[in-house]
C-alpha cells in the first residue's frame, strides 16, 4: 500500500463530489427543468466547475502526483492505482500546457460560439458563423500545438485526446477500405429504393404506449432498474453518477416507431457499459467508461450487431404487436427485419442508416485533415462539404443548414472527436466476430436470452472502465488490435444479401 496515494484519495473524492453535483444538474437541465432556468442556473454551474476544477488542479495534488510517478511509487501501486495516476497525469500535463489567460479567453470564445452556429443553422448563414469556425480552428492549432511531440503531425495530437493510440496512419487505412468496398454497395442500392418498404413503422404510434414498450425493452436488454433510470429528452443520451445510478434518456415521434426502439437499444448499451464497471473503481477517475470510441462501440453493438439482426426479433417482434396490435397486425417479423434495416443515402448523420452512417463521419474526417494540414480556406468549407457528399453518397445538400452546419461538434471546438462514432461501430462488429467464434450469439438472441452476451461483455471490457485503453480491451478480448476488416465483411454480407446484389 502506498502512504502517497492515500494522500491523494479526499482529494479525489472531493472532486467525485463536485463531478457529481454537475452530471445531476446536466440531467436536470437536459430532462426535467424549465426553458427559462438555464441562465440562472448557468451561475451556480460555473462557481461548481471552478471548484471541481481547483479540487483537483492545485499544488498540493501536483506534488503527490509527481512523487506518486517514481520508480520506488510506482511499484507499490495496483494496476487500478497505476491507471489513476496515469489518467491525472494526463488531465494535468494538458491543462498545464495552455497559459491561463489562453485558457480564459478560449472559454469565453465557445460560449460566444454555441448561440452563433444556432442562429446560422436555423437561418442557413454560414457567413456569419466562418469568422467564429476560424477562430476555434486558430485556437484549436495552438493548443494542439503545446501539445505536439517531435515529429507528430497537428491532426494526430487532436484525435489521441479522444482516441489514445489512434492515428491519421490507422483512421486513413480505416476509411480507405471502407470507401473502396461500400461506396460501390451504396450505389447499388440507390437503384432499387423500392426493395423494402418501411410503410409498417409509419403508421400512428401512441406515445404514451411507446414509452411502455421503450421500458420493456431496455429491460430486455438487461438494463437494471433498480440501479438505472429512463428519462425523456430532445436527443437521446446516457450519463451516470457511478455504476448504482445510470440514466438514460429517450425520444418519441408519433409516426417513426423504429426511432425510440433503436435509441433505446442504443443508450441501453450504453447503459450497461456503466453499470458494469466494477465497484472498487466506479467512484475513481477511471470509473466511467474508456474512451469515446469504446463506449460507442458498445452502443451500436447492441444497437445494430444485435438489434438490426434478423435472431433478435425471432422471441420478441410478437411482444412488440402486444403493444400495437392494430398498426402491426399482419406484418411479419421478415417484414419488420427488412423495415428496420432500410437503407438510402442521406444527408443528416444522426439520422443515417448503418450502412451510409460511416460516410457522413468520414467527410468530417477528411475536412478536419485539411483544416490542420492547413491547405484549406474556411470559407470555402462548404464547397468542399457538398461536393464529398455528391461523391461518396450522390446526394447534394440544398442548403448549408443540412449541410456543413448540421452538426454542433465544431462549435465546442471538438475537431478529432467525429472519427470515434465510425471507429464506434467497427470496434462492435470486432467484437461481434470474435464473440460469434467463442459461443452461439445468434442461437442465445433467437432464444431471447441475452444474459451470456452481456456477461462477456462485462466480464471483458466493462469491469475494466477506464483502466485499459481501446487497444489494449482489443488485444486482451479479440486477441488482435483494431482491425476494420470485420466491420467492412459484416456490413458487405449484411447488405448484400438484404438488397439481392
Ligand atoms: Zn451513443
Amino acid at each position: 500500500m502506498s502512504e502517497t496515494f492515500e494522500k491523494l484519495k479526499p482529494h479525489l473524492d472531493k472532486s467525485r463530489a463536485y463531478q457529481t453535483a454537475l452530471v445531476l444538474l446536466n440531467f436536470d437541465s437536459s430532462t426535467l427543468a424549465p426553458k427559462e432556468a438555464v441562465a440562472f442556473t448557468a451561475q451556480s454551474i460555473g462557481i461548481l466547475s471552478g471548484e471541481a476544477y481547483a479540487s483537483l488542479i492545485n499544488p498540493e495534488v501536483k506534488e503527490l502526483l509527481a512523487e506518486l510517478c517514481t520508480e520506488e511509487e510506482q511499484e507499490k501501486l495496483s494496476f487500478n492505482e497505476k491507471a489513476i495516476v496515469k489518467e491525472l497525469k494526463k488531465t494535468f500535463e494538458d491543462l498545464e500546457l495552455i497559459p491561463p489567460e489562453e485558457y480564459q479567453a478560449y472559454q469565453i470564445l465557445m460560449a460566444k460560439a454555441a448561440p452563433v452556429w444556432e442562429e446560422a443553422k436555423e437561418t442557413n448563414n454560414y457567413a456569419l458563423y466562418a469568422p467564429v469556425l476560424e477562430e476555434i480552428i486558430a485556437y484549436s492549432k495552438k493548443f494542439a500545438g503545446y501539445k505536439q511531440k517531435e515529429g507528430q503531425k497537428l491532426y494526430d495530437v487532436l484525435l489521441d485526446q479522444f482516441e489514445e493510440g489512434f492515428t491519421m496512419e490507422i483512421l486513413d487505412d480505416f476509411f480507405g477500405k471502407l470507401c473502396e468496398a461500400l461506396v460501390p454497395v451504396v450505389h447499388e442500392i440507390r437503384k432499387k429504393p423500392d426493395l423494402i418498404s418501411i410503410d409498417c413503422l409509419r403508421k400512428t404510434y401512441d406515445i404514451e404506449i411507446q414509452k411502455k414498450l421503450s421500458r420493456f425493452m431496455a429491460e430486455y436488454i438487461g438494463f437494471d432498474f433498480n440501479r438505472g433510470v429512463m428519462a425523456e429528452s430532445a436527443h437521446p443520451f446516457t450519463t451516470n453518477l457511478h455504476n448504482h445510478d445510470v440514466r438514460i434518456t429517450n425520444h418519441y415521434y408519433e409516426d417513426k416507431l423504429e426511432d425510440a426502439i433503436f435509441s433505446v437499444i442504443h443508450e441501453g448499451g450504453h447503459g450497461l457499459y456503466e453499470l458494469g464497471v466494477s465497484d472498487d473503481i466506479t467512484l475513481t477517475p477511471i470509473g466511467g467508461g474508456s474512451s469515446m470510441g469504446m463506449h460507442e462501440s458498445q452502443s451500436r453493438f447492441y444497437e445494430n450487431c444485435l438489434g438490426r439482426s434478423y435472431e433478435f426479433w425471432l422471441p420478441l417482434f410478437d411482444k412488440v404487436k402486444e403493444f400495437f396490435p392494430e398498426q402491426l397486425n399482419g406484418v411479419t417479423v421478415d417484414e419488420f427485419y427488412r423495415a428496420i434495416n432500410y437503407a438510402a443515402p442521406s444527408l443528416i448523420r444522426t439520422a443515417a442508416d448503418e450502412l451510409t452512417y460511416s460516410f457522413h463521419v468520414m467527410i468530417r474526417y477528411e475536412i478536419e485533415k485539411m483544416i490542420f494540414n492547413g491547405d484549406v480556406d474556411v470559407k470555402d468549407l462548404p464547397a468542399i462539404w457538398n461536393q464529398k457528399y455528391e461523391e461518396y453518397l450522390g446526394v447534394v445538400p440544398e442548403n448549408d443548414a443540412e449541410g456543413i452546419l448540421q452538426d454542433m461538434h465544431w462549435s465546442g471546438g471538438m475537431f478529432g472527436y467525429f472519427p470515434s462514432y465510425a471507429l464506434g461501430s467497427a470496434i462492435a462488429a470486432q467484437l461481434f466476430h470474435y464473440m460469434q467464434k467463442k459461443m452461439p450469439v445468434k442461437k442465445y438472441l433467437s432464444e431471447g436470452n441475452l444474459a451470456p452476451i452481456r456477461e462477456f461483455l462485462r466480464e471483458n471490457i466493462h469491469q475494466y472502465g477506464a483502466a485499459k485503453k481501446t487497444q489494449q480491451l482489443l488485444m486482451d478480448t479479440t486477441g488482435e488490435e483494431f482491425n476494420p476488416d470485420y466491420y467492412i465483411e459484416y456490413l458487405t454480407d449484411k447488405y448484400s444479401k438484404l438488397y439481392e446484389l
